[in-house]
């Protein structure tokens, strides 16, 4: 026998009996970004790589060791995404549509980093994000924020904490990284080797280490907080006032810097503590300096992105209650003609009640087999249909989900029967 394929590791299939999971927040995803006016753009799933190395930077995880990139036929080095912003910001540079004007757009789908494979944390994963483009105030930042609240309430999940901080604007950083760097040098015996590396490369990112050993060094360094220029201190005072109207509870965070280098003032974290260590389901922040650091002129830019399997996985663990997509009638059908019929009444059915789910038995079979796959799909109302009851244009109803008699009807009594018992 020829071995049979697997996935690939840290790749996942989403199974028929779980894709209703996913059809849920999805729907539930869409309703969000009505509400608040954001539109969708859908864009390649895989981009040049030099996309992702110009805006992500070098000296990232990402950049330097998650990347799927490889070369195609014609030695184009391409990269499948390991995030939606970079191609968000490509392809609005590339239509000329940020540019003095304001974006609400957002985007769902599949995000490819070769990290190792663990509880919340794939190689394939997938994202939902949005991103605005042309507003410098902390309004939409506000707005964005309370758009995720908005989320978590749809969804059910009602413990999630938010973490803010500020990153200050680029100048400021560069200060502020001068002074930590300092300090790091101090403590030199107390840093693991890639904070040792990164020391020289991404200072910044040491206070983003997982590593716990590294907690005391870190927690004892100086705050970037203390380092904020005018400008963003005010913007950050001023989102933090929004916020508090909007009766959003936050918690400053100023170890709080973000994996990716193109974020400047606002970065903010929705951390749960029931995932264990990737507890961290949705980041965002601003990012002023990327669209022109892609060729575009610089326009302000504001947004976040989530991780659709540690929020799928934490309406699990809450076990939030979601409907399943079950049929509402299975119909059986005995004898010969059928067949036929069933598929003609079927049809009937569809069109006179827009909404309703109904499994037609195929394949034949006997009473009592077809009765067992009736059960097993879920629906809460069997149909059947025998050559008696196509004689007399008739058809039996049985209830799979309550004791309730069986029952023979008329086939035009049939659309009232299943409206007044809300099937
Ligand atoms: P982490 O610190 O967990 O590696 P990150 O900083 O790399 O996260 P972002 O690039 O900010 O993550 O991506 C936004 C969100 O996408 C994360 O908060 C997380 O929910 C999700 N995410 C990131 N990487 C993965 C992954 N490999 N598998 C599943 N979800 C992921
Ligand atoms: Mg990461």
């Amino acid at each position: 026998m020829p071995k049979t394929i697997q996935s690939i590791r840290g790749m996942h299939d989403v199974l028929p009996d779980e894709s209703y999971v996913w059809q849920d927040f999805e729907r539930i995803v869409r309703g969000l970004v009505a509400m608040y006016g954001y539109r969708e753009i859908r864009l390649p799933t895989v981009e040049p790589t030099e996309l992702f190395s110009r805006s992500i930077g070098e000296v990232t995880d990402i950049v330097e060791k998650e990347m799927y990139t490889f070369e195609d036929r014609n030695g184009d080095r391409l990269t499948l995404r390991p995030e939606g912003t970079a191609g968000c910001v490509r392809s609005g540079v590339q239509h000329g549509f940020l540019h003095n004007q304001v974006q609400r757009l957002w985007y769902m789908g599949p995000m490819f980093r070769h990290e190792r494979p663990q509880k919340g944390r794939y190689r394939q994963f997938h994202q939902f994000g949005v991103e605005s483009f042309g507003v410098a105030d902390p309004d939409i930042d506000a707005e964005q924020i309370i758009m995720t609240a908005r989320l978590w309430k749809l969804l059910q999940l009602d413990r999630v904490r938010l973490e803010l901080n500020s990153l200050g604007s680029s100048q400021a950083r560069a200060r502020y990284r001068a002074v930590l760097v300092d300090y790091l040098n101090d403590h030199r015996d107390q840093l693991d080797q890639d904070s040792l590396r990164r020391l020289e490369s991404n200072p910044l990112r040491i206070l983003d280490s997982k590593n716990t050993a590294m907690k005391p060094v870190i927690e004892r360094a100086p705050s970037l907080t203390d380092h904020l220029d005018n400008e963003s201190a005010d913007h950050f005072e001023q989102l933090k006032l929004y916020l508090d109207a909007a009766g959003i509870q936050y918690e400053v965070n100023p170890r709080l810097v973000r994996g990716l280098d193109y974020y400047c003032k606002t970065v903010f974290e929705w951390v749960t503590d029931k995932l264990g260590a990737q507890g961290t389901v949705c980041a965002g922040g601003r990012y002023d300096g990327l669209v022109e650091q892609l060729g575009g002129r610089a326009t302000p830019a504001t947004g976040f992105a989530m991780g659709i399997e540690r929020l799928l996985a934490l309406r699990q663990a809450e076990r939030i209650e979601i409907v399943r997509d079950d049929p509402d009638v299975y119909l059986l059908l005995q004898g010969e003609s059928s067949a036929r019929a069933g598929l003609t009444l079927a049809e009937q059915l569809r069109d006179q009640n827009p909404g309703l789910s109904i499994l037609s038995n195929c394949g034949g079979g006997s009473l009592k087999s077809q009765m067992k796959r009736a059960d097993k799909s879920g629906a809460s109302l069997a149909l059947i249909l025998g050559e008696n009851e196509i004689a007399e244009g008739k058809v039996t109803v049985k209830f799979l989900r309550e004791q309730r008699e069986q029952q023979t009807i008329n086939q035009t009594e049939l659309n009232e029967f299943i409206r007044n018992n809300q099937v």
